[in-house]
C-alpha cells in the first residue's frame, strides 16, 4: 500500500477521507509535517542496523519511515486501530523480514508484556501525548528500566519540566525523576506550524541519555516515594513535607543529609535528595529494629 504524502495536510486528510477515518483529539493526534525536523529527530536518536527502537505512537508511519530506512529493527506501540491497521500494512514487508512488529493498543497497558518477550530495547522514540509522555517515562525509570538513548517530542512545558534543575521553578517531582535517570538535552524547538492539525502550544524534541552510577541510592522505591511527598507542597519547607515519613524526628534526619531543614524541595538537587533518602532509609531502618 502507498503511503500519503507525509508534508502535505491536504493529502494526509484526503487519506484519511478515503479510508473512512478521522484525526482524533483524544489520543493527542498531531502529524509532523516537516520532513527535514523528522530527519533531525530521528538523526538525534543514532541509530544504525544494529539497533532495535521502540516507537510509541506511529500514526500514519512517518517517524517509523525514517527510523527504518536507517536500518534498525523496531516495534510500533498504536492505540488507534485505524492507524494500526494501516501502518501494518504500509510496513508489511518489513514485517515479514522481521524489521518491523506491531503491538496494537494502549501502551501504558503494553509495554510489559512487550519487555517480558523481548528485553530491553536500544532506543526508545516518541513523538508523545502528554499524559502518555509523563506517565511512560515514569513507569520505566520506576521499573528500572533505563534505555541507552531515548528520543521524545512532546509539549514544550513538559520538555522544561523534565530539564529543570533545582532552584528553578519549572523543578518538579517529574524534574528528579528524569534528570537522576537520564541526562536531558534539546533536539528541536517546533513551533505549532510545524504539525497537522495545528496544535494551540509549542512542542519540542528532547534527547535522554542514560546516565551512569544509577541508582546512587540505597533504595529506588523509598527515593521515589520521599520524592514525591517531598514536592506535594512547594511551599512546605523540606521538615515539614518530610514530617509525614520521619514524624518528629524528620529535622534530624535531613540535618544530618547535610541539608538546611527550612529548605524547599525545589532548592535540593538530585544528588542531595539521593543523600536524603538513603538518611531516612537508615532512620526507618533504625525505628524497624527498634534502635531509635
Ligand atoms: N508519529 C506520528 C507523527 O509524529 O507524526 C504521530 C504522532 S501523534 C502526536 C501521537 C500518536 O500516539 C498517535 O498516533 C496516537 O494515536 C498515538 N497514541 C496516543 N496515545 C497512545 C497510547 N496510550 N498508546 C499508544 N499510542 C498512543
Amino acid at each position: 500500500m502507498e503511503h500519503p504524502d507525509y508534508n502535505s495536510p491536504l493529502a494526509l486528510k484526503a487519506f484519511l477521507d478515503g479510508n473512512g477515518m478521522a484525526m482524533q483529539k483524544k489520543f493527542g493526534q498531531n502529524f509532523l509535517v516537516n520532513g527535514d525536523a523528522r530527519r533531525r529527530i530521528v538523526d538525534a536518536l543514532d541509530i544504525d542496523g544494529s539497533k532495535n527502537v521502540w516507537e510509541v505512537g506511529p500514526g500514519l508511519g512517518s517517524m517509523t519511515a525514517e527510523i527504518l530506512s536507517r536500518g534498525a529493527s523496531l516495534t510500533a506501540f498504536e492505540i488507534d486501530r485505524g492507524f494500526a491497521r494501516l501502518v501494518g500494512e504500509f510496513f508489511a514487508d518489513e514485517a515479514a523480514r522481521g524489521k518491523f512488529r506491531l503491538v496494537e493498543g494502549d501502551v501504558l497497558k503494553t509495554w510489559k508484556g512487550e519487555l517480558e518477550k523481548s528485553g530491553v530495547p536500544d532506543r526508545f522514540f516518541g513523538n508523545l501525548p502528554y499524559n502518555v509522555a509523563a506517565t511512560i517515562v515514569a513507569d520505566t525509570i520506576a521499573s528500572g528500566v533505563r534505555f541507552e538513548k531515548a528520543v521524545v517530542t512532546v509539549q514544550k512545558e513538559v520538555a522544561v519540566r523534565m530539564a529543570a534543575d533545582c532552584g528553578s521553578g519549572d523543578y518538579s517531582s517529574f524534574s528528579v525523576l528524569c534528570r537522576w535517570a537520564y541526562r536531558i538535552s534539546n533536539v528541536a524547538d517546533l513551533a505549532g506550524g510545524n504539525f497537522w492539525p495545528v496544535p494551540r502550544v509549542a512542542s519540542r524534541a528532547v534527547l535522554m541519555e542514560r546516565r551512569d552510577g544509577f541508582p546512587g541510592c540505597a533504595n529506588p522505591g523509598l527515593f521515589m516515594g520521599m520524592v514525591r511527598q517531598l514536592f506535594s507542597s512547594r511551599r512546605k519547607t523540606v521538615r515539614n513535607n518530610l514530617a509525614r515519613l520521619a514524624g518528629t524526628d524528620s529535622g534530624d534526619v535531613i540535618s544530618s543529609a547535610g541539608i538546611d531543614p527550612s529548605s524547599r524541595a525545589e532548592s535540593l538537587s538530585v544528588e542531595e535528595l539521593l543523600a536524603l533518602s538513603d538518611k531516612l532509609g537508615e532512620f526507618l531502618g533504625r525505628i524497624g529494629d527498634g534502635k531509635n
